[in-house]
């Protein structure tokens, strides 16, 4: 059944794909959708893109009861739009659900209004290599009530982005700080769920880090303050030996998809790759004895972004004379081939949602 839809009285053109820059301009309509106790999730819908209205008292503004995805649509050379992966993105929003006592969604229904709304939109959709239209569905708790419950209401919105390339400047490594004294997610609390709080907090400690030179920190157990966790917005792999290593997932770190796009396609390349706990000495370690290969990140945002200098407590290190490492390179290059349908989808990740 298709899903009502308002459309918006001004049409905005679509801007240069050199000028897009990350999450500041937002398409002409966005997909709704509202849950009550009694009806469930009803009445999804497409609406214009706009403000809304909340009480003062609304929950979330005073709780944080929320969560998010960020998923990304491509328009391939032969001029469809695909999407990757987006059954994994939105069985995660429900697991990130689960955490934050908010009902799940049915991932079908979420999938078919997304989909509509891409058709709606896919003038959006840049072509550039590197350029896509980011997807960010979130739900808020509504209720108007300054007391800590769960809510007993909320809105699920869809709202789409197109953004630029990563990589604008080129594919070079980054610096990073190895935190030592701030914690971002303890175990039993909210680090495998997509959701405000854990961005909260972690915003004091980029802070710092941005002011001391670095682009982002790598956070550390929150226990011993020794195992590697991930960096805030994206997984960390290191390249040990010609072995690829992460962190396992714990429970305090966020379960990347990128992430698991590159273990597997690192394995199907033969290359082993393994999930385990890590210490940063045995990072440090490993540098000191010239084994280690590549430090690299993963996320959604950059796919891959190569990391060329650590410095933990005071004690900096250069990884491949800050260059980008070839393995790094191979899996921006194909993850990318992928999703913008150069590279042939052995996997069965990318689909087609529409033609241009
Ligand atoms: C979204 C996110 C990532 C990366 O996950 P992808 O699914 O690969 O985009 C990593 N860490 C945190 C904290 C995140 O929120």
């Amino acid at each position: 059944m298709a899903i009502p839809v308002t459309m918006a009285d001004i049409l905005h053109s679509v801007p240069a794909e050199d000028k897009l820059g990350f999450g500041t301009i937002f398409t002409d309509h966005m997909f709704v959708m509202d849950y009550e106790a009694e009806k469930g999730w009803h009445s999804p819908r497409i609406v214009p893109y706009e403000k809304f209205g909340v009480y003062p008292s609304n929950m979330t503004l005073h709780y944080g009861q929320a969560i998010f995805e960020g998923i990304k649509a491509f328009r391939t050379e032969d001029d469809r739009i695909v999407v990757f992966r987006v059954n994994d993105y939105l069985n995660r929003f429900n697991q990130s659900a689960d955490h934050l006592c908010i009902p799940r969604i049915d991932v079908r229904e979420v999938k078919q209004g997304l989909f509509q709304l891409l058709e709606i939109e896919k003038k959006w959709v840049p072509s550039k290599l590197g350029t896509a239209l980011y997807i960010r569905p979130f739900i808020i708790a509504t209720d108007p009530y300054v007391g800590v419950k769960v809510s007993d209401t909320y809105r699920l919105f869809i709202i789409l982005s197109p953004v630029g390339a990563y990589y604008a400047a080129g594919f070079n490594p980054v610096s990073i700080k190895v935190e030592d004294k701030y914690v971002r997610a303890t175990p039993g609390g909210l680090g495998e769920a997509k959701t405000p709080a854990n961005y909260a907090m972690s915003l004091r400690a980029q802070v710092e880090a941005k002011k001391e030179g670095y682009t982002q920190v790598l956070w550390l157990d929150a226990i011993h303050r020794k195992y590697i966790e991930e960096v805030g917005t994206m997984n960390i792999l290191f390249k040990i030996n010609g072995e690829i290593i992460t962190p396992a997932l714990n429970g305090s770190i966020l379960s990347g998809i990128t992430r698991r796009t590159v273990l597997e396609v690192a394995r199907d390349w033969g290359v082993k790759a393994t999930e385990r706990q890590i210490s940063i000495e045995e990072v440090y370690e490993a540098h000191d004895k010239g084994t280690l290969e590549e430090v690299f990140g993963s996320g959604t945002a950059a796919v891959i972004s190569p990391v060329g200098e650590l410095s933990w407590k005071g004690k900096k290190i250069t990884i491949n004379n800050n260059q980008t490492g070839e393995t790094a390179h191979k899996l921006f290059d194909y993850i990318t081939g992928l999703q913008y349908g150069k590279q042939e989808d052995k996997f069965g990740w990318v689909e087609t949602v529409t033609k241009l």
